[in-house]
């Protein structure tokens, strides 16, 4: 990928540190050169949070960490105080089918993430439970139950402070995690055996049918979120516009407020006093140099607590 003259980490390093916000927020963030530096990134484009890949997303080869990186990464997130650090599960992992040497393969990868995520402390997995292609959801569920607890087995997630998060889905036929009331059977069969909760994701939320852009609606989903996930089981938020309309069922992000979501919802969203606790992070496209920055500023901006003038000062001259 030619990243290289989008990275902020060839820019100069900024003289004071960057403004932030009551909640957490931050974004998906590179690895590339090693992964301490995503804390330096995230650190530069203003986050309190962030999300990394602890792997390539899309291969299967095994990867180890050593020692000496684990460390920087650790001494940079204290030092810039960027909390929760989210790790998000490989994307060919699927715990709840595939053939036989496909599922074997996708523990495999999943024992990989979870040490992994034991080694550079981080707090939050966030894994896509899969497809169950070929069996009804309920057997699906159970595999994945059963997927997970082997792939954790013999680690100490709890004394480790690693909690595994199910996201929810797009709903496309098949994906679990569709429905907040799939989500919430994944979390309640799992409770018992690893510490785990919930990530929720505004496009795939969007996507999948709930409405979360009218005022009304922003209010009727968040109560069936909490009737059934339960908000206190959600410490994370994926923030990302979405680019296809409501209920469509595909997972397309968008930048922040450039979607079929708007900036309205996320506004309501950051500013939610039942959602003082969560982390709010973007996976949003990086289409042109400093897209990452500017959806991070757009989600801190909305945050109506004490946004420093000089930011302020500089959304108008920008614009
Ligand atoms: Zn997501
Ligand atoms: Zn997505």
């Amino acid at each position: 990928m030619a990243q290289e003259h989008k990275d902020i980490l060839k820019q100069p390093p900024p003289k004071t540190p960057p403004w932030r916000t009551s909640r957490r927020i931050g974004i998906h963030t590179s690895t590339a050169g090693g992964v301490a530096s995503a804390a330096e990134r995230a650190y530069r484009l203003g986050c309190s949070a962030f999300q990394i890949f602890s792997s390539s997303p899309r291969q299967w080869a095994p990867y180890q960490l050593s020692g000496p990186q684990c460390q920087a990464m650790n001494s940079l997130r204290a030092k810039y105080d960027l909390k929760p650090l989210v790790i998000h599960a490989n994307y060919l992992v699927n715990l709840a089918g595939g053939n036989p040497e496909f599922h074997r393969k996708s523990i495999a990868s999943f024992r990989g993430e979870i040490e992994r995520g034991l080694a550079l402390c981080a707090d939050y997995l966030v894994l896509h439970p899969g497809s169950f292609r070929g069996m009804s959801w309920e057997q699906g569920l159970a595999k994945v139950a059963a997927s997970l607890v082997e792939a954790t087995e013999g680690y100490d997630l709890r004394r480790g402070g690693l909690t595994i998060l199910i996201e929810n889905t797009a709903g496309a036929e098949f994906s679990l995690g569709g429905s907040f009331e799939q989500v919430a059977a994944l979390v309640g069969v799992l409770r018992d055996y690893v510490p785990i909760a919930a990530c929720i994701d505004t496009c795939h939320t969007h996507v999948a049918g709930y409405d979360i852009v009218s005022e009304k609606g922003y209010e009727q989903t968040l109560t069936h979120l909490g009737a059934t996930v339960g908000l206190k089981n959600v410490p994370v938020w994926h923030c990302n516009d979405a680019k296809a309309a409501r209920g469509s069922h595909l997972d397309r992000h968008q930048h922040i407020g450039q979607g079929t979501i708007g900036l309205e919802p996320f506004r309501r969203l950051l500013n939610d006093p039942r959602l003082a606790h969560c982390a709010f992070i973007a996976e949003t496209p990086i289409d042109n140099p400093g897209d990452d920055l500017r959806n991070v500023e757009a989600l801190k901006s909305l945050v109506e607590d004490g946004k420093p003038r000089s930011a302020r000062k500089r959304e108008k001259t920008r614009s």
